[in-house]
């Protein structure tokens, strides 16, 4: 169990503020209230690793969370808050977009998209961004509880078939954090991402 006892060990507010590399990092984002908070604590095992946004929008840090093999997660700030002022929101861009595109030791993304409305508009754009390095990006289909079995499969396979124009490198599974289903399916590609 990849993020068992991972410990919180920094927040930066400004790329200047990324401590020097140590250890391979993976990126957990999504968009505000995608369920990305509740997925960390799962996986961690965690109550209350990742701060459960009361409002949307409000995590504008990168936290980094070290686990047991020394790698680090890495939680982006949610994105796409309508309610955040336009020139906060390119700041968090800003941040996002170059921690993805310049971070030499991030070696995987995990996308967090609501089950049911998956691939929006920014969650493309973060796509966009990071798939172009060939690095993997594993989606995590959140909140798969509130589907049926036929429509959240059919939301999977739709979300792999658009996924597959990315390359191999790009995966999606389906996830509930209060099911605690795909929790071993996540733990199993990021353990494959850090060749254990
Ligand atoms: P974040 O903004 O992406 O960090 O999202 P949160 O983890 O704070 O979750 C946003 C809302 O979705 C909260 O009200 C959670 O209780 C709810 N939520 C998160 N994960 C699940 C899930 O697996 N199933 C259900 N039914 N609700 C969830």
């Amino acid at each position: 169990p990849i993020f068992r006892n991972a410990q919180f060990e920094i927040s930066i507010a400004k790329p200047s503020g990324l401590p020097p590399p140590n250890g391979s990092e993976i990126a957990f984002a999504g968009r505000s209230n995608a369920g990305k908070s509740s997925a960390i604590n799962t996986l961690a095992g965690h109550v209350r690793l990742a701060y459960v946004s009361k409002t949307p929008g409000r995590t504008q840090l990168l936290n980094f969370f070290r686990l047991n093999c020394g790698a680090c997660l890495v939680d982006l700030p949610g994105y796409g808050y309508a309610a955040v002022p336009e020139k906060i929101r390119r700041e968090w861009g800003g941040l996002i977009e170059t921690y993805l595109k310049e971070r030499e030791n991030l070696i995987g993304l995990v996308l967090m998209m609501d089950s049911r409305r998956p691939m929006t508009e920014l969650d493309r754009q973060m796509i966009g961004w990071f798939a172009p390095s060939g690095r993997p990006i594993h989606v995590l289909l959140t909140k798969s509880d509130k589907l049926s079995r036929g429509p959240a499969n059919a939301t999977l396979i739709a979300v792999r078939k658009e996924l597959a124009a990315y390359g191999p490198q790009v995966t999606a599974q389906l996830f509930s954090s209060l099911k605690k289903t795909g929790v071993e399916e996540c733990e199993r590609i990021v353990t494959g991402w850090l060749g254990m």
